[in-house]
């Protein structure tokens, strides 16, 4: 992932986009943030931020015309916030100095502003505070301009003279009664300003410029030609701005503060000689993408104040403050429990995967390892953004170079070459036929956690379909593509595809969701249909009535857009006699079982989160149409079926849920599956692998085992290994023996006695620590 992807990713996660308020603020308040302050009854903190971006707090939270509010996401759900009542009881309920000391580093330049009004005085504080020396000049006696229509009881004058008080704190002079251009009766004139000051600000009101004769360019109204972003002139020293620009009878106040800001930049930039235009795009009111849902919010008025002369009490601030939606993305989130489980969003996970790629120090391999690249983010994204892609590339990219812990998937890709192995595979046309018309590929998983319901189900094809029926067993890659093993994934399907070249070009029927994805997105040439689809059509196999059930379906999620699978699914269940509950988040919105991207390898605990979540959505029993998601649920004790389960029915034609199944039976159960067929359906003499040696195992030793992803077959190696060459230790006080076995990467530890029926098990761990012989 280069620094281009990156971004491209970034733009597509809105979660850091300003909310409609901030946006629609021209100076950007944090008002989420104040909100949350007030919520808290904290309301020096909520002052803070607002006076951090607004320059006069007092006189802003008494006058703000506030656009924020129209702007506000409430509105969707009844009243805007009350955004400027809550600034004011901000000002009035803080109990900090109003008034803090900066340390400011002399400039040494000298800049004038005309007009005193508010763009005018917030050029001054601004360039004031930056070290600039001020002066202000006004024909009127105080400082304020169009702020002195406002009555005392809306805007008191000591509020006015408390926020102007910095000005002078700051050094700013004032010339107040003083005319300035460049006509008879100016008592300064405009060119001597010039000649003085290193830069002049107009901070004029709705006067046309025409009457001051300045010299600098006019439009044909009269109006001096200022630069919308800059706030420039035809005069490079010369900038200006304030209600003069707006137009009349649409005056903002906080328009006018904005512009100050503005051109207080471009006057700082100007006199060190920086470009005017670098950067500008994020100044003043601009449109925000943050996605903030309002489904299910209840219209709530705004909190009436008890005495609108005195503005909100603190009680009814907070109240207020309550409404606020606290506008965030986070539709993901609210979804996944891997994004939370890491406690942030994926615009920031971006980061942090961009930053682990690219330094030298690498951390947080879990994270980018873990997410079952279910692709559900993307789905309830406005945006389509894909952690799923995300975290494939990194993982390509980290096996690539060689970063990739070989302990971090190595299990799953044992599995994956144990069951393309000569153990386990097997390709066949059906016994007394030369070709095939269909193939039927059961899948790893399904062979692993019920090898019976397999060779049903291929007894079922060849009874419907009369000209051939080929039997293909394996994997069909997804580990290695989960894990970021590109070659070792290409080996696997370029594998498949020639076995089915082989086989004459069947089109293949699939039994596991996984294989289904993995068929259609990487081997376009094979014509597939799910199991579920065809069974549908061609009618079910004829077994004995198992009652009638109320069942949630769990859809997996890597047939999450195949709505001809899910239609079936409940079709076939419907016609089993049983009836359907949709869980909560269903079809194209399914989430993973924690099997999916490998999530249960990489992060075991998350993953069982993960299955905890979804099995408690409903207390019915669940049906799934993939072994995988069935032995997930079943392991965590929530009784669960896998179509085939009620398809064939017990022996009794009973529905009865199977017990739970682990990894080692899965393995051995994929081995056994092609001796039972080859002995079954094709009259060959073959024999089950004889077990290495016997081994005794207590459920909770087992239970052991499969946490820490050990297999039966590697502790009989061990202790093969062990009773053969004599490499063992023997503990003196239990008697028993401690014996280690590394059959490639990872290495085995068993503590073990010798019983009557076979060695028991008493302990077993694994390590990536090398053991030497010396
Ligand atoms: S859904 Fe998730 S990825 Fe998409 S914008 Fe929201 S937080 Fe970002
Ligand atoms: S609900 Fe709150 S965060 Fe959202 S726009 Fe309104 S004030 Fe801002
Ligand atoms: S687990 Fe699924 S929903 Fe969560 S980030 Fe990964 S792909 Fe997206």
């Amino acid at each position: 992932m280069d620094l281009q992807q990156l971004h491209a990713m970034e733009a597509n996660c809105t979660q850091e986009n300003l909310p409609r308020c901030t946006a629609a603020c021209p100076l950007h308040v944090d008002v989420r943030g104040m909100m949350a302050a007030i919520r808290k009854g904290d309301f020096s903190a909520g002052y803070d931020l607002f006076a951090k971006m607004a320059p006069f707090p007092g006189i802003i939270s008494r006058v703000c015309d506030q656009p924020c509010q129209e702007a506000c996401k409430r509105v969707e759900a009844g009243d805007g916030l009350a955004i400027n009542a809550l600034e004011q009881a901000c000002r009035n309920f803080n109990t900090q100095p109003l008034l803090k000391n900066n340390l400011i580093p002399n400039k040494n330049k000298k800049v004038a502003v005309v007009g005193a009004g508010i763009s005018g005085l917030t050029v001054a504080l601004n360039l004031a505070k930056k070290g600039y020396k001020l002066t202000v000049f006004d024909t009127g006696t105080e400082f304020g301009g169009r702020l002195l229509e406002f009555p005392e009881a809306k805007l008191p004058r000591q509020m006015m003279a408390d926020d102007f008080a910095i000005l002078a704190k700051l050094g700013v002079q004032a010339k107040l009664g003083v005319t300035v251009g460049n006509h008879a009766g100016a008592g300064v004139l405009f060119n001597d300003l010039l000649a003085e000051f290193d830069a002049v600000y107009l901070g004029l009101g709705q006067i046309k410029a025409a009457d001051f004769a300045l010299g600098l360019e006019m439009d044909s109204d009269g109006c001096i030609c200022i630069d919308p972003v800059t706030f420039g002139t035809s005069n490079p020293k010369v900038f200006a701005g304030g209600s003069y620009r707006q137009e009349q009878g649409k005056l903002s106040l906080i328009h006018s503060v904005a512009a100050g800001q503005s051109a207080a930049i471009s006057i700082d930039r100007a006199l060190q000689g920086v470009a005017l235009t670098f950067s500008r795009s994020h100044e003043g009111p601009q449109p925000t993408r943050l996605f903030t849902s309002t489904e299910g919010v209840e219209p709530r008025p705004v909190v009436v104040m008890a005495d609108s002369g005195l503005g909100y009490t603190r009680e009814e601030a907070t109240a207020e403050a309550e409404r606020c939606l606290d506008c965030q993305c986070m539709e993901c989130v609210k979804l996944c429990e891997y994004l939370k489980h890491y406690r942030a969003y994926p615009l920031s996970y971006a980061r942090q995967i961009y930053k682990n790629m690219t330094s030298v120090v690498r951390k947080s391999n879990q994270m980018i390892n873990s997410c079952s690249m279910c692709r559900l983010c993307e789905e309830v994204c406005q945006d389509n953004f894909s952690m799923a892609d995300l975290c494939r590339e990194a993982r390509e990219t980290m096996v690539s170079t060689g970063k990739m812990p070989p302990s971090a998937f190595g299990f799953a890709l044992q599995e994956l070459k144990y069951s393309n192995s000569d153990l386990a595979a097997l390709t066949r046309h059906e016994p007394g036929f030369s070709q095939s018309q269909v193939m039927f590929y059961p899948g790893c998983q399904l062979s692993g956690s019920a090898p019976g319901q397999v060779i049903q189900t291929y007894n079922y094809l060849r009874e419907k379909i009369k000209d051939g029926v080929g039997l293909m067993l394996g994997c069909c890659g997804a580990p290695a593509d989960w894990a970021g093993e590109k070659e070792k994934f290409i080996a696997a399907i370029q594998s498949i595809k020639s076995e089915w070249e082989r086989m004459g070009t069947p089109k293949v029927i699939l039994g596991c969701p996984t294989c289904f994805m993995i068929f259609k997105n990487n081997l376009p040439d094979i014509p597939v249909e799910f199991l579920w689809t065809f069974m549908d059509q061609i009618g079910l196999p004829e077994v004995p009535s198992a009652g009638s059930y109320t069942l949630a379906v769990h859809d997996s999620c890597t047939t999450r857009h195949e709505r001809e699978i899910h239609d079936s699914v409940r079709n076939i269940l419907r016609q089993l006699g049983h009836r359907v509950e949709e869980l909560k988040t269903s079809r194209e919105f399914t989430e993973c079982c924690g099997f999916g991207g490998l999530m249960q390898i990489a992060n075991r605990e998350l993953a069982r989160m993960v299955v905890d979540r979804r099995i408690d959505e409903s207390d019915k029993d669940y049906v799934t149409y993939c072994a995988m998601c069935r032995d997930n649920f079943t392991n965590r004790g929530k009784t669960t079926y896998h179509l085939l389960d009620l398809i064939f029915g017990d022996k009794n034609g009973k529905m009865t849920a199977r017990p739970p199944v682990g990894y080692s039976q899965r393995h051995e159960e994929r081995a056994r599956l092609k001796t039972t067929v080859l002995r079954e359906i094709w009259g060959e003499a073959v024999q089950d692998k004889p077990a290495l040696v016997n081994l005794v195992i207590a459920d909770e030793v087992r239970a052991l085992m499969e946490d820490s992803l050990i297999l039966t077959a590697d502790l009989q190696q061990v202790i093969e290994y062990a009773e053969r060459t004599g490499n063992k230790f023997r503990n003196s006080t239990n008697g028993h023996f401690l014996a280690c076995y590394k059959p490639a990467y990872v290495t085995y530890w068993a503590e073990y006695s010798v019983g009557e029926t076979g060695f028991v098990i008493h302990d077993a761990y694994s390590h990536r620590m090398e053991i030497l012989d010396k």
